[in-house]
């Protein structure tokens, strides 16, 4: 089969640096350590320390960031704090509501307003979730690499960044499952009213994507997070997003 010019663009590109291990994701908790070699993050903390623990060793963890204040990504914000002097950071509005403003490693960090971690350079993005003021994250290496994490999150205001080399976003639910679980009474509508405006949908997932087509062609893999059990699909999720960009997608 002939390679397309597209396909022939990304096997030029280097392998960019970036490390990227789940730890958990999904509405039970969401964790992932994101490393270039250099420095380690933790990306969000919505599972147990112990849990954490288990799956890597905490001192090799240069710093925590959380996207907001729900339990499935700040389960152990305050451990991570108070017990293993991590550095966290989180926007004004999440660090309230977890109680954690006045903690001596905690650093609010604002929407637009870029900030250094290590050799990381970390700009937080504006999200749409029924939270305080929830965040995404364009993470991008000194070595290398480029992410953009976002989830929580019913639609990204933002275009993809160029020169993205790994996309981290949030496939929540379907529509058409969504409608099956509403009318078999899985799901009822004031649940269905909070997805549409908290959660993103694949439907919205795949428009976004489509939108951003120009901006792919640096892009190497894309991982959907945060699945619903109930409403989610895992092979029917990768196979529309994979079917759309001709990118590898990875479902977490
Ligand atoms: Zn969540
Ligand atoms: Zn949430």
């Amino acid at each position: 089969m002939p390679i397309s010019p597209e396909k022939r663009l990304r096997e030029t590109i280097p392998i960019d640096m970036m490390n990227i291990r789940t730890l958990a994701s999904g509405s039970s908790g969401n964790a992932y350590l994101v490393s270039d070699g250099v420095t380690t993050l933790l990306l969000e903390a919505g599972i147990p320390i112990k849990s954490i623990a288990r799956q890597a060793s905490l001192s090799s963890i240069d710093a925590c960031l959380i996207s907001h204040e729900h339990g499935d990504h700040a389960k152990s914000a305050a451990d991570i704090v108070r017990k293993y002097s991590i550095d966290l950071y989180a926007s004004h509005g999440t660090l309230d509501a977890l109680c954690l403003s006045c903690d001596y490693r905690v650093h609010p960090v604002k929407a637009e307003e870029q900030c250094d971690i290590g050799t990381f350079v970390v700009m937080p993005l504006a999200m749409k979730h029924d939270a305080a003021e929830p965040l995404g994250f364009i993470i991008t290496s000194r070595h290398g690499g480029k992410l953009l994490f976002a989830t929580d999150t019913y639609l990204i205001p933002y275009k993809i960044p160029h020169g993205t080399t790994v996309l981290m976003l949030e496939c929540n639910y379907s529509m058409e499952l969504l409608a099956q679980s509403i009318t078999s009474g899985v799901t009822d509508h004031r649940q269905r009213e909070r997805l549409r405006f908290s959660h993103m949908s694949l439907e919205y997932l795949l428009q976004y994507l489509s939108e951003n087509k120009d901006r792919l062609g640096s892009v190497s893999e894309i991982c959907l997070i945060h699945m619903s059990g109930r409403n989610g699909d895992r092979a029917l999720f990768k196979r529309k997003v994979q079917e759309l960009t001709g990118l590898p997608v990875i479902v977490e």
